[in-house]
């Protein structure tokens, strides 16, 4: 943890007890503050010393969005000008906050707006774990209570910072949010994956299948001629631990019963529960989401099969909840107008403005 080592150091550099440290981390994660300022657990000339030299970086709220349906989506722009979204899903007593891991994604998959944007650059593990932090900062009832890697970019390309994220969102000393409410989803990173099977905690893997044949995941997921489809099923099964396959329905693509009947074979051979998203149209404008029904048919024959099937209720249809998509629709609307145009007309679409992060 790069904040608590730059932390240790500048209390020890003033000669300051070590318990001092240790109630500094407090305020960045487990009960976090905006500025040292409100920190006043902590002696007043210690305050104004660390806002002068130790300031606490921010995520800023660049658009808030609310959902109708209580969903609601975070464009925050990071120092370098880069921005990044967030979704915070409420259902009864859960609160699942959708994260993301890198600016941009380089993977190209053909339904997903993030991957038309291209790779930008991995995120630090202040920005990943920072933008559960910002909205604890914001509302601490908000707090999640499940973390899921499904926003922009390939969390296991970024091995290095998600893995300090791991632990700075599991840790009790970070956010304290329990490893089998953490969910790392990937295309099937295979260095990635073993690195996560490595660690001791029960984190939960999803894996991006979305076809049942290596030639029909090729036509969708260019990563497919990296690390082919029975490489990840291997893979998978070597993580010792019941793994998640998302498949993202998409009309006359791989939603024909041929498809359903494998797929229910992948996942009884690694004992996989499938996991169904409707196609988000946002993402792919050339391609057809399959209908309701037939959604619906493709989930009990995996049933009848002997899966585990659910299907992700579509959230946030109105606010374009999926990957990639805020952040591909602001940049649109900046490129013809102003910038101030371009929040007029979110705001005229039923938006809220950001607030800025508070510092
Ligand atoms: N790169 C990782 C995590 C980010 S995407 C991965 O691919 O798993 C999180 C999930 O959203 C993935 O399963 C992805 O395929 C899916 N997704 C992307 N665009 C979508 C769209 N337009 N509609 C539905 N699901 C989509």
């Amino acid at each position: 943890m790069q904040a608590r080592a730059s932390l240790e150091a500048w209390v020890a550099g003033r000669g300051l007890p070590r318990y001092r440290a240790e109630q500094l981390l407090r305020r960045l994660w487990v009960s976090p503050v905006g500025s040292w300022a409100e920190a006043t657990d902590l002696p007043a000339s210690l305050r104004t010393e660390l806002d002068s030299t130790q300031s606490l970086p921010h995520l800023h709220a660049d658009v808030v969005q609310q959902s109708a349906d209580g969903t609601r989506k975070y464009l925050w722009r990071l120092a370098d000008g880069e921005a990044i979204e967030s979704v915070l899903i409420p259902s009864g007593a859960r609160r699942t906050l959708c994260i993301s891991s890198q600016a941009g994604c380089a993977l190209r998959c053909v339904f997903c707006a993030t991957g038309r944007m291209g790779y930008r650059r991995n995120l630090t593990p202040f920005e990943i774990a920072g933008q559960v932090r910002e909205i604890v900062l914001r509302t601490p009832e908000d707090k999640p209570t499940n973390v899921v890697f499904m926003g922009m970019g390939e969390p296991l390309l970024n091995w290095g910072s998600v893995d300090v994220a791991l632990s700075i969102l599991n840790s009790p000393e970070g956010l304290g949010i329990g490893a089998r409410h953490i969910t790392v989803s990937t295309v099937g990173i295979l260095p990635g994956m073993a690195e996560l099977a490595r660690r001791p905690e029960q984190f939960r893997l999803a894996i991006s299948l979305h076809a049942p044949t290596a030639a029909q995941r090729l036509g969708i997921m260019p990563i497919e001629k990296k690390y082919d489809l029975e490489a990840v099923l291997r893979a998978a099964e070597a993580f010792r631990k019941r793994v998640t396959f998302e498949y993202v329905m998409i009309a006359g693509v791989n939603d024909a019963d041929a498809d359903a009947d494998r797929l229910a074979k992948l996942a009884r051979r690694l004992g996989a529960l499938v996991n169904i998203l409707p196609l988000h149209p946002g993402g792919a404008p050339d391609l057809t989401p399959t209908d309701v029904g037939g959604i619906r048919r493709f989930a009990d024959r995996l049933r009848n099969q002997g899966v585990e099937a659910t299907v992700r209720r579509s959230r946030g249809l109105d606010i374009n909840a999926a990957c990639g998509q805020l952040r591909v629709e602001v940049e649109k609307k900046r490129a013809s107008g102003t910038a101030t145009k371009a929040r007029d007309a979110l705001l005229s679409g039923g938006l809220e403005p950001g607030r800025d992060g508070v510092d």
